[in-house]
């Protein structure tokens, strides 16, 4: 069926051209009703035209998970897939889908040129989509409140981002991950005694309590319902700038429909599947240890082992929102996230060096002045 294919190839193009004038088209941030609930707008930047993102019918308003054994052992065949074509950076490794009327081909990460990839690729296609809530501005205003706070941050560095050029938005790929657990577990209960022991201490005899820990052996049972563990799929941002962004509410994912990528870089997922499970498990781990610590009780636990068993795992590929901004200031690049619901941001912490020598020498002046006034004083007396 050649012709509907090549209609969904279009589609997976991401353009929507406008009506009246043909421009493309680009999704509205904050346009959805509540911030996302139930569509929100294309908008026109050439002619004002506004067209309103169908919500889901109610046929298609499940976020379903996807069975997640079945898409480890066969990824393409069991989830649904999309082909894009994509452009990859050769420094950060990257894969990108840039906005339609994207003219610089350079990778929203660390600038530099992207070269074409190996052609479309089949990739499991996100299920579902957090619309970008903040416009460009807002972002970028609360980028700039962001580094006005920081006192140690150069002046000059604040200027040049306040008028420097417009944060890209970009649609960073995530996993996500449902599991029912039940564990087994061995360990030890340790309760806290004292013993009374007497002491020789300087000639003389003293009486003093020790701190002793009585173990028993233990063993039992927990279980947790886990609900979205989210992992970046991506490794082309650093870690720490990822992990400052959350809390993302994903109540207000939207099934996935392209035309929230309308205007927008989406990147696709380097991280596959099966490593972002591995990754979303030992999260896992580290609460049922938790758990288990709890259930053991007493006042202090050992756990030797501990024996999982993992039902009804499912999986989401997901897009959230992210502003960002890489400038390159007196020979360093500085990079900035900004969360494109919250406007929360993370982000390289600039120093300027005459800062903070100035504010040792204050601290001087202070220590000074106080240890002169504590001499006149004892003087005095
Ligand atoms: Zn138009
Ligand atoms: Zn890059």
């Amino acid at each position: 069926m050649p012709s509907p294919a090549s209609g969904k190839d279009a589609a997976a193009q991401h353009r929507f051209p406008c009506d009246t004038c043909g421009a493309d088209m680009r999704y509205a941030p904050g346009s959805g009703v509540d911030g996302g609930q139930g569509g929100g707008a294309l908008i026109c930047d050439f002619c004002g035209n506004r067209e309103e993102i169908a919500g889901p019918g109610p046929w298609e308003n499940t976020l379903n998970e996807q069975d997640l054994a079945a898409a480890l052992a066969a990824p393409e065949a069991s989830a649904e897939t999309e082909t894009r074509t994509l452009l990859s950076c050769p420094n950060c490794g990257a894969e990108v889908a840039l906005a339609g009327d994207s003219h610089a081909g350079e990778c929203p990460f660390c600038a530099t040129p992207m070269v074409a990839g190996t052609g479309a690729e089949r990739r499991i296609k996100p299920r579902g989509v957090l619309p970008f809530g903040l416009d460009e501005k807002t972002a970028h205003n609360a980028m700039s409140d962001w580094l006005g706070k920081l006192w140690f941050a150069p002046s000059g560095l604040k200027d040049y981002a306040r008028k420097g050029r417009k944060l890209d938005g970009i649609y960073v790929p995530y996993w996500t991950f449902d599991a029912a657990t039940r564990s087994q577990y061995r360990g030890e209960r340790g309760t806290v005694y004292y013993e009374t022991r007497t002491v020789m201490r300087d000639g003389k005899r003293q009486t003093i309590r020790v701190a002793k820990v009585r173990w028993r052996s233990v063993s039992g049972r927990v279980a947790r319902a886990f609900d979205d563990v989210l992992v970046l799929a991506s490794r082309a941002l650093p870690k720490h700038y990822t992990d400052g962004l959350p809390p993302w509410d994903l109540g207000a994912l939207e099934p996935y429909n392209p035309e929230y990528l309308a205007g927008f870089a989406a990147e696709a997922y380097t991280v596959p599947l099966k490593d972002g499970y591995v990754e979303a498990r030992a999260h896992m781990d580290s609460v049922i240890a938790r758990d288990v610590k709890f259930d053991i009780g007493g006042d202090r636990q050992r756990i030797h082992a501990v024996e999982t068993q993992v039902d009804d795992a499912s999986f989401k590929h997901i897009l959230l929102p992210v502003w960002m901004a890489a400038y390159k200031y007196r020979g360093h690049s500085y990079r900035f996230v900004v969360n494109g619901r919250t406007g929360r941001v993370q982000g390289e912490r600039p120093w300027s060096a005459w800062k903070i020598a100035f504010a040792v020498l204050v601290g001087l002046l202070i220590a000074g002045a106080v240890g002169f006034a504590m001499a006149v004083q004892q003087g005095a007396l």
